[in-house]
């Protein structure tokens, strides 16, 4: 059922059930009024007509009967019946039919009450103890309450269809009240069912973006928005890539073609094919970075995790360093290491950390001079390793930027790259809950530093 039709029927149920409490609370006092006032007239009028009989002398039973019957107060079949001490009648209307038929019992009972109400014959009845100078009488008077049993019934219908109209016009008006404030959220649904991966750029309406409708149509345009900035990144990444792929190929070919163009000597054969190979190295770093990077952003990824002591890991990052790099000088330097070895441990992958290590390690000499840098480790509550050299700087605008794949500064394109060794090394670090600082001057140097949290 729909949430339109769900909130219109409980709308109409609540609004029902008020409104029956409220109809039937209004029939019963109004009924038992009615009944309180016919009682009264009653009690009334057998007073009064005993007081005629019995204390005025000139009125006897067939005068009592005459002003009986034209009284303007006359109930409907009403009948007075008198009874003295011995249970005798000793008045009742003749022409009202036969005269009521009263039991001892309710004689008796009625003596007792002084007062009694009862029904009888399908009639309301008012049975009193009239005590007289010498004597006491019961007094019987009963009636129908014509008028007012049909002014109940005639509440009665007007409550029962106004209920039932209400009801109706509540169902009607709920339903159209609920389309109503359901409205943006038809819209919304509308809206997003033409949102595809082509056209991520389209927005839902957020209304007044106050209510909870307007917030959860901001809340999906926020993400909509998150959604835009992955894919145009992914996009931008595969473009980079393929661009980045394609380079070294082109001088493959290229070289290539203008070989097989003449004939050569060996030693120029040797030198192309050096030159070959040198694209093709380029090339394999480049699909390895690539195939790393999407291995820390697959998030199926299995990063087969183990403890790695991060001193080690330094020691066998530099040798593995050097050894493609001979001309490189990396320095490591310990800085009051603790005891506890499990405060230089790291719960992680030691393939990837190398990989991170290696990337920050290779930038430092790469983009200095004397091609040396310094890596520094401290462990206190976090592990922090930090890289400081001395080269050409990163610009203070570019900082925000070159953990962005592909992006290299300007001063940096003397030297080979793909700028794709800071953001993978930032991705690494990010997934083993680590962070990665940068600060540097252009001219001066660079520091980068590596905070990662030991397994203690
Ligand atoms: P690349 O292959 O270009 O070195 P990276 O992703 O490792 O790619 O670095 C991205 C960019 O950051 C570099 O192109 C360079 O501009 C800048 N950079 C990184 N490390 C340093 C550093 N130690 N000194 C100066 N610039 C650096």
């Amino acid at each position: 059922m729909k949430i339109r039709t769900r909130l219109a029927i409980r709308f109409a149920l609540i609004v029902g059930t008020i409104l029956l409490l409220f109809t039937s609370s209004i029939y019963y006092f109004a009924s038992r009024y009615r009944e309180n006032q016919f009682r009264t007239r009653l009690y009334n009028k057998a007073i009064t007509t005993t007081r005629l009989l019995l204390e005025v002398e000139e009125v006897d039973k067939k005068l009592l009967d005459i002003i009986e019957r034209n009284t303007v107060n006359a109930l409907f079949s009403e009948k007075i019946s008198v009874y003295n001490f011995r249970n005798e009648r000793i008045y009742h209307q003749e022409e009202s039919g036969p005269p009521l038929n009263i039991s001892t019992d309710m004689l008796n009972k009625i003596r007792l009450e002084k007062d009694y109400r009862f029904g009888i014959d399908g009639q309301e009845a008012v049975g009193i103890l009239f005590e007289a100078d010498f004597d006491r009488f019961v007094v019987i008077a009963a009636a129908t309450d014509e008028l007012g049993l049909t002014q109940l019934e005639y509440l009665r219908v007007i409550l029962v269809s106004g209920l039932l109209v209400s009801v109706v016009i509540t169902l009607i008006s709920g339903w159209m009240f609920a389309r109503e404030m359901l409205a943006p959220i038809s819209n919304v649904i509308a809206r997003v069912e033409n949102i595809t991966a082509s056209n991520l750029s389209l927005r839902v309406d957020e209304g007044n973006k106050q209510d909870e409708i307007a917030l959860l149509a901001v809340t999906f345009n926020g993400m909509l928005g998150r959604l835009e900035a992955a894919f145009e990144m992914q996009k931008r990444f595969v473009a980079n890539s393929s661009h980045e792929l394609r380079t070294p190929l082109t001088a493959i070919t290229g070289q290539i073609e203008v070989t097989l163009l003449s004939r050569r000597t060996v030693e120029e054969y040797e030198q192309i094919l050096r030159s070959i190979l040198d694209d093709i190295r380029n090339l394999t770093r480049l699909t390895n970075g690539l195939l790393t990077m999407a291995q820390v952003s697959s998030e199926t990824s299995d990063p087969k995790l183990r403890n790695v002591r991060i001193d080690e890991l330094l020691w066998q990052t530099r040798d593995d360093l050097l050894k493609v790099h001979p001309d490189y000088s990396v320095n490591i330097f310990f800085e009051n290491l603790p005891d506890d070895e499990s405060k230089l441990t790291v719960h992680g992958n030691e393939q990837l950390l190398r990989t991170a290590l290696i990337n920050i390690m290779d930038n430092g000499c790469k983009y200095s001079n004397d091609r040396r840098v310094n890596v520094y480790l401290e462990a206190h509550s976090l592990i922090r390793i930090t890289c400081i050299d001395k080269g050409i700087g990163i610009p203070a605008e570019d900082i925000a930027k070159i953990l962005q794949p592909f992006y290299r500064s300007d001063n940096a394109r003397s030297q080979p790259g793909h700028g794709l060794g800071l953001p993978l090394a930032h991705k690494i670090i990010q997934l083993h809950h680590g962070k990665l600082h940068i600060s540097s001057q252009p001219g001066k140097g660079t520091a980068i530093t590596v905070e990662l949290p030991p397994i203690a």
